[in-house]
């Protein structure tokens, strides 16, 4: 089976690499330590999702970054939100000799085979933001703590609209959530929903269009088009006479289609306010959204720092040392639980984004522009 897969990829090796080259930019790049045989200077395979997203050109960037500053190459690929594209390029690099993984999967679930591959050449993995599931070939996890990520998108909401001090509504809200492949999906939405169920079980807030279940709100890949689709047949079917007064959105993508929804429907103008919206990533159209009063909130997570602590698990691993964590228990993959060092997310709105993305130095003011 190996060799079968090895004399396959072989095969495909050049157009491969003529794929990494294209997508990445920068493979090969840096490195100029590299001794032969040492890992010091040896290639690191770095996979990403999608170029469709801002922060994950960002994180591309940062990983390359750090693993440069410790003398690394790299080589960075997009798997252009295909899980299959993602698993030929994952073996392309291990084919390609890489010395570790860093990847952000597209599919969860779809990495299995392609991992059990990584683990016999001894190559260490390490999960980027989204936990890879069903296999114990991935040694460690870099994220946020995704569970806090939706109780402040929840916590936003309620504060927003006066719930948390006593109004009583009811308010109307919709839901929204991720990728229902992604495994961080189901910590956003459960953090945001320990917030907001006690409230819609009191019917301060309610749910017009029925539904609340994950599986009812989940947004495939994150498109923001599907979820534009979504609100667009809620608002139809049900407020022709009503009014959205909050919608939890996962994701800023996710929120510039719901807006633009809503705008369609003549929200936005003095006697149909927008309703409040949540988000995730700080991604720049949407703190510019946030600071013309469209957007209402959006979730931080510093790429930076995410970046940091990917490339340091890998260079500890393959130098022997133990890549700090401080999570041992909660991310279970079905197989193994993976120990996991957690950042912490920031909440961001008009009020403070100039104290946490302009000082902080994620963007310039005249990024904001
Ligand atoms: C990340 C989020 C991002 C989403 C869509 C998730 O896995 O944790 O930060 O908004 O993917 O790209």
């Amino acid at each position: 089976m190996r060799n079968r897969r090895a004399a396959l990829a072989a095969i495909t090796a050049a157009a491969s690499l003529a794929l990494t080259l294209s997508a990445c930019g920068q493979s090969g790049s840096g490195g100029s330590k590299e001794k032969s045989g040492s890992a010091k200077g040896g290639t690191i395979g770095i996979a990403m999702p999608t170029k469709s997203s801002e922060r994950w050109i960002n994180d591309g960037n940062n990983v390359v970054k750090n693993l440069q500053a410790k003398g690394y190459k790299t080589k960075l690929v997009y798997g252009e939100d295909d899980p299959s594209t993602q698993v030929s390029q994952i073996e392309n690099l291990i084919t390609q000799g890489v010395k570790g993984l860093i990847i952000a999967a597209i599919d969860n679930k779809s990495l299995n085979n392609v991992l059990r591959e990584a683990a016999s050449a001894k190559i260490p993995v390490i999960a980027y933001d989204r936990l890879i599931l069903g296999t114990k070939n991935v040694d460690y996890y870099a994220s946020f703590d995704n569970e806090k990520v939706g109780v402040l998108q929840g916590t936003y909401i309620a504060h927003k609209l006066g719930l948390d001090s006593g109004k009583k509504g009811p308010f109307n809200i919709e839901l929204f959530a991720g990728s229902n492949d992604d495994n961080n999906t189901k910590y956003f939405f459960g953090g945001a929903m320990s917030v907001l169920q006690p409230y819609i079980d009191k019917k301060e807030l309610v749910v017009k269009s029925g539904q609340t279940q994950l599986n009812q709100v989940t947004t495939l890949r994150w498109d923001g088009a599907t979820a534009q689709k979504r609100m667009e047949d809620i608002l139809t079917s049900t407020y022709s006479s009503a009014k959205v007064d909050a919608v939890l959105s996962p994701y800023d993508g996710i929120s510039i289609g719901i807006l633009a929804a809503l705008k369609s429907d003549g929200y936005g103008s003095s006697g149909k306010p927008l309703p409040v919206i949540t988000g995730q990533d700080a991604e720049l159209a949407s703190v510019k959204s946030i600071i013309s009063g469209q957007q209402t909130q959006t979730v931080y997570k510093d790429t930076r720092k995410l970046a940091d602590v990917a490339a340091t698990m890998v260079d500890d691993s393959l130098n022997g040392k133990k890549p700090q964590v401080n999570d041992t228990k909660t991310y279970n993959n079905g197989t193994k639980v993976v120990p996991a060092m957690l950042l912490q997310p920031v909440s961001v709105d008009k009020t403070n984004y100039e104290d946490v993305l302009v000082k902080g130095g994620y963007y310039t003011d005249a990024q904001l522009k």
